[in-house]
């Protein structure tokens, strides 16, 4: 008998994973509290930058739709400016990405990808759903996915306490998205600005609604210059105040944003959230047992880029150990396993993302300052974006960084 699953949630991992489950024989429910046209018409959610394991997913199972149109984003570049002297940088490199990266505006991608699952035959529902509808869920498919996102309904996942190292949010965010900037050359980059006891912002190229754009980024550090979002009431005040902290705290990139205008009224975003982990399984007043997947479990924050590229890796895991099943039950044990296969991967996404909430150590310094003078250093960092378990162990081990270094120092 065909097997039947619902999924809580229409974005990155509720989708891919519900066109996968149905591309493998699966009868697939999908409930989301927006329709397409909602998603399309709305806010934007994200900066969305994927690299090419999670890229590859899509491309696996036919999805990856935007691949000719939209601009690759080609490598990472830091520059960490000099206080002391507007316009330099105390350090500066770029390296190249082995493959590109690439960032489709959700807002354009997740419509298609709906209308993708009802073509193949899946169900989608416009439903906001609560504990009642997730009870009704319980009982009439054998497994059900939570791929709610940062949504209000995830709180139903027990916090664990063990594997979160924050309770607070450690940045205040922002985000502008932009026609009209100066691309970088001679290959465009996430580029990267590490502002000590500021934030972090960042920029990189993208696709939205009205063609290729610039996607800024803002990581202001609580209670700083860059936790400034508070006062700004129109997306034109937002804007004037992304080129404000630009021209104040990454002057080496103002010159790129002397044309830029807003890509539409909807393409700004201010928020913050603590970075979580949760428990995989939560138990309803019925007793049964439900899900949750991606970021429902593993929020990180955006610093590093990761959480689009974890939700695709989540969902290749998941559909995975749903087809090992086979007919066997979903059942508790089953569901942890599942997530744990998926931790022992974003355990060290989460390490090293988490490490850079914080102020750097002395062999981090060395090791970014090195790699301005040692590009296979520079090429080391910006590929490990593509699967930061490869920082592991250097990035926390001193002794080890230090080896990496003086190796390539030689
Ligand atoms: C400022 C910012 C910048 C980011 N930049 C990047 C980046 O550059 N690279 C990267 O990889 N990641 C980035 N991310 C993270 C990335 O957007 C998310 O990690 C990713 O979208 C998570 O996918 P998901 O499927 O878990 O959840 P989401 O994509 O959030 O989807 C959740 C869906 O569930 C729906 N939903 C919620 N509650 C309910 C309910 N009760 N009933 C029905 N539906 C519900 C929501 O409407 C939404 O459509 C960024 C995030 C932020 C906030």
């Amino acid at each position: 008998m065909t097997r039947k699953i619902a999924i809580v949630g229409a974005g990155q991992s509720g989708l891919q994973t519900g066109i996968g489950l149905l591309k493998a024989g699966y009868e697939v429910s999908i409930l989301s509290n927006r329709t397409g046209e909602q998603i399309k018409a709305g806010k934007i959610m994200s900066s969305q930058c994927m690299f090419d394991m999670a890229l590859q997913n899509e491309r696996d199972l036919g999805i990856d739709f935007w691949e000719k149109d939209c601009p690759p984003v080609e490598g990472i570049g830091l520059r960490v400016p000099d206080p002391a002297n507007a316009g330099s940088n105390l350090i500066e490199w770029e390296a190249r990405l082995d493959k590109p990266a690439q960032s489709v505006d959700q807002r354009m991608k997740m419509p298609v990808w709906m209308d993708e699952f009802v073509r193949l035959g899946g169900d989608l529902q416009i439903r906001d759903v609560d504990l009642d509808v997730l009870e009704e869920l319980a009982v009439a498919y054998d497994l059900v996915l939570v791929a709610a996102g940062k949504g209000d309904i995830v709180g139903m996942f027990e916090r664990d306490a063990e594997r979160s190292t924050f309770d607070k949010p450690q940045r205040a965010l922002g985000l502008t998205y932009v026609h009209g900037m100066k691309p970088m050359e001679p290959f465009s980059r996430v580029s990267f600005n590490l502002i000590p006891g500021v934030g972090e912002y960042f920029c990189f190229p993208a696709l939205t609604n009205s063609g290729p754009c610039e996607i800024m980024v803002f990581e202001g550090i609580p209670g700083g210059p860059m936790d400034c979002w508070g006062d700004v009431k129109t997306p034109q005040e937002h804007l004037a105040r992304s080129l404000e902290i630009i021209k104040n705290f990454a002057p080496s990139e103002f010159g790129r944003c002397q044309s830029v205008e807003l890509t539409d009224d909807n393409g700004v975003l201010a928020g913050r959230f603590p970075p979580t982990v949760r428990k995989p399984v939560a138990t309803l007043p019925s007793g049964r047992k439900i899900m949750g997947i991606a970021d429902a479990l593993v929020v990180n924050d955006p610093i590093t880029g990761q959480g689009s590229n974890n939700a695709s890796k989540c969902s290749r895991i998941y559909l995975d150990a749903i087809m090992e099943q086979g007919d066997k039950a979903f059942d508790e044990a089953w569901m942890k396993s599942t997530f744990e296969t998926y931790w022992s991967y974003a355990n060290g996404v989460v390490d090293w993302t988490n490490s850079l909430l914080l102020p750097p150590p002395e062999h981090i310094l060395e090791l970014l300052g090195a790699a301005g003078q040692v590009p296979e250093l520079a090429s080391i960092i910006a590929n490990g974006f593509n699967d930061p378990t490869q920082f592991m162990p250097w990035w926390k081990d001193p002794v080890a960084c230090g080896e990496l270094i003086k190796k390539h120092m030689a």
